[in-house]
């Protein structure tokens, strides 16, 4: 028998305004994503769950209440640029082209990334431009972005990827060691001036600078 995900999805859409997702836009982009489409077949009966799932490649989709967060953070409008570092599973770069003009995204892993356009085509969603490569060194041909989203944890604050914002523009990323005591950070640029403010406790996987290389256990299932 299918599975009813639309209740699923209820119940979870009240489990997040419950944990404090306020945004209407935010709350409705998340409604009108499938995440069941972005997860591995096997998990798809889980993908209501608020819990980060595999999706190979030693990699997560994050967990639903986290990809809502950080797109609230982000105060997106409706005329933006968005860039995302670490496509993954495609989900929260579906979720920020609801709300947003058009979305860059970029994965260091091609054979996620492959699956991840594909679901963008099955979906018909037409603002999202996807590529391979090493996010740490941003995407400076299609910059200045008025928001950028990190969904992968640096050591550090990837400040370098704030050259790439305009003015006003503003960052939320992960920061910290991997798999401990990481904080979402938000970051605003106001000229050469940064403010930061750390806004939650978060766990990612990590941000890792280059690419995989063939026949790496990297680059394995
Ligand atoms: N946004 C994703 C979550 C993916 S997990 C989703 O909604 O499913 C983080 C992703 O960042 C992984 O797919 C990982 O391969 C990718 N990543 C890690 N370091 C990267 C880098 N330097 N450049 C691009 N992608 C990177």
């Amino acid at each position: 028998m299918p599975f009813d995900f639309s209740n699923m999805k209820m119940s979870l859409l009240a489990e997040l305004r419950r944990d404090g997702i306020r945004d209407e836009r935010v709350l409705k982009a998340v409604e009108s994503v499938p995440r069941e489409l972005f997860v591995p077949p096997t998990f798809q009966d889980r993908a209501y769950e608020n819990i980060p799932l595999p999706i190979g490649r030693a990699q997560t989709i994050s967990q639903p209440f986290i990809v809502a967060l950080m797109t609230e953070m982000l105060q997106i409008e409706d005329t933006h640029r968005v860039l995302e570092i670490g496509t993954g599973s495609g989900y929260q770069a579906a979720v920020l082209s609801r709300l947003c003009r058009r979305v860059f995204t970029l994965e260091r892993h091609q054979a996620l990334l492959k699956e991840a356009t594909k679901r963008f085509v099955a979906l018909r969603i037409h603002n999202i431009t996807s590529r391979f490569g090493d996010g740490t060194k941003g995407w400076p041909e299609a910059a200045p972005y008025d928001r950028i989203l990190v969904t992968a944890a640096a050591p550090e604050l990837p400040l370098r990827l704030t050259e790439q914002l305009r003015e006003g523009g503003v960052m939320v990323a992960p920061v910290g060691p991997e798999r401990r005591e990481q904080r979402l950070v938000r970051v605003q640029r106001t000229g050469e001036n940064h403010r930061v403010e750390e806004l939650a406790e978060v766990r990612f996987v990590p941000l890792v600078r280059g690419l995989p290389r063939e026949g790496t256990s990297e680059n394995r299932e």
